[in-house]
């Protein structure tokens, strides 16, 4: 960690941390609204939030970031992650182990909350059934702490076995902090060329996620299809749909399926 962060007293730490997500969010989200705003014609789901949709959201929000704050602070004080030197080499091999594995992580953890025993901690994030840049981080305080699993417990356990780069690990948290915002927003803006059967193993339409929130299940996976694919929940009408918001025409229903399946 840098000596400039490691010097601070706690509270300053704390605030270094808040500052970061709180900032990493609100651009994030600005540019997901942005988007929105600039591709009318691919909106996702032509349908309304529900009332108070934003307000709510905005709530999940100070949850993920407190929760956030505190268990990255704590991690950070406490050297709970080995982090060693190096320069922009081992930086981008701890990037390029980190966002692969939490995409593992990520599609186990998202499959166990909808076991009937966790599902409980995952119905808040569910709430949108059409989602905004604001849904990404919208989640109860129970996923919020799974969700440190991922940012926290993972790389703490890939540093056991070797020292992993500081500024790795806070590009992985930026990347996925950023990821998870601007793909919730409610628009289709992923080119034909990269809607492709081979694309999608490693990153998906918008569509994609956006079909989880509609349809509760399938689609576990976020940035790419590769988990659901492999372990059989991926909807083979994705495709179609996503065929259908790029030639111009929103999804009106959130029963709506591809031509394939009727
Ligand atoms: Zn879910
Ligand atoms: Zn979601």
């Amino acid at each position: 960690m840098p000596p400039s962060l490691a010097s601070l007293p706690l509270a300053g730490l704390a605030l270094v941390v808040f500052a970061c997500f709180a900032g990493l969010t609100a651009v994030s989200a600005a540019l997901g609204f942005a988007l929105e705003r600039a591709l009318p014609e691919r909106r996702v789901f032509d349908l309304p939030l529900f009332p108070g949709q934003l307000r709510f959201e905005l709530l999940g929000n100070a949850v993920f970031l407190a929760v956030a704050t505190v268990t990255v602070t704590l991690a950070l004080r406490l050297g709970v992650v080995r982090f060693g030197y190096g320069g922009a080499l081992a930086g981008a091999l701890t990037f390029g182990v980190m966002v692969p594995g939490f995409q593992v992580f990520y599609w186990l953890l998202h499959r166990a909350m909808h076991h009937r025993a966790l599902v409980r901690i995952h119905r808040w994030h569910h709430r949108s059934q059409v989602t905004t840049p604001l849904t990404g981080q919208s989640m109860s305080v129970f996923e919020a702490l799974g969700w440190m699993l991922g940012y926290v417990g993972l790389p703490c356990l890939l540093s056991q076995f070797a020292p992993i780069s500081f500024w790795g690990w806070a590009g992985y948290l930026a990347f996925n902090v950023f990821g998870n915002i601007v793909g919730h927003a409610n628009v289709e803006p992923t080119a034909r060329q990269a809607a492709t059967r081979g694309a999608t193993w490693f990153a998906n339409p918008f569509v994609f996620h956006a079909l989880h929130h509609a349809r509760w299940t399938g689609h576990y996976g976020f940035q790419g299809a590769m988990m659901d694919r492999l372990l059989g929940t991926e909807w083979s009408d994705w495709p179609a749909l996503y065929e259908q918001i790029a030639s111009g025409r929103s999804l009106t229903s959130l029963k709506a399926r591809g031509d394939d399946q009727g």
